[in-house]
């Protein structure tokens, strides 16, 4: 009887492999499982941020370096914008957005102007 040989195949990248920590199988070859994914120093990381930033809007301090404010010029790196819709983009409160808006202007970051005959302000990257 002649059996076929199983064709060698390219590493499925949504297979699965062992969490680090416990062992349990893991989606996409991550190297940890959600429950412990904040072993990864990446993953720490960005949740060390999110979590600055989560204090800092609840302080109602505006840091021009963490994430709201990368979100802000992030979003201006595609087009200039009004303020209306950076805040709805980004979902912050009116106050909110113009406090960062204040600061990142401060620093020379970005540019603000009045739309003329509007209430909107437009929003753009400084050169
Ligand atoms: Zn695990």
């Amino acid at each position: 009887m002649i059996r076929s040989r199983p064709t060698p195949r390219a590493a499925d990248p949504r297979a699965s492999i062992a969490c680090r920590e416990c062992g349990a199988s893991t989606n996409g070859r991550k190297p940890y499982c959600v429950a412990h994914v904040l072993h990864s120093p990446y993953a720490r990381r960005v949740y060390e941020d999110y979590e600055r930033a989560l204090l800092d809007r609840a302080r109602g301090r505006v840091n021009v370096h963490g994430l709201i404010a990368q979100d802000i010029l992030v979003a201006l790196q595609q087009a200039p914008c009004t303020v209306g819709r950076l805040r709805s983009d980004i979902g912050l409160s009116g106050d909110e957005v113009r406090a960062y808006l204040a600061a990142l202007e401060r620093c020379g970051m970005i540019e603000i102007e009045r739309v003329r005959g509007s209430q909107s302000m437009l929003v753009w990257l400084a050169a």
